[in-house]
């Protein structure tokens, strides 16, 4: 089932991925797929990814050395 593809960049061109038996506990939200063509591994971050950072102006940090 979990199988996907991808672009391997080791075989240059779209291969189809499965996860590997995952031994972190992940299940079937590993973010681990292994390349079926060359056995790379690759993490896809797609959808288990959040931005840390925050929308709108940013502020400089307010360091200033007195001199
Ligand atoms: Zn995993
Ligand atoms: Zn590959």
């Amino acid at each position: 089932m979990s199988e996907r593809e991808l672009y391997c960049d080791t075989c240059e061109g779209v291969e189809p991925f499965e996860a590997p038996p995952c031994a972190d506990g992940h299940g079937a939200d590993c973010p681990e797929l292994v390349c079926t063509g060359c056995g790379a591994a690759v993490l896809v971050t797609t959808f288990t990814f959040r931005l840390a950072r925050p929308s709108g102006r940013h502020r400089p940090a307010s360091r200033r050395r007195a001199a």
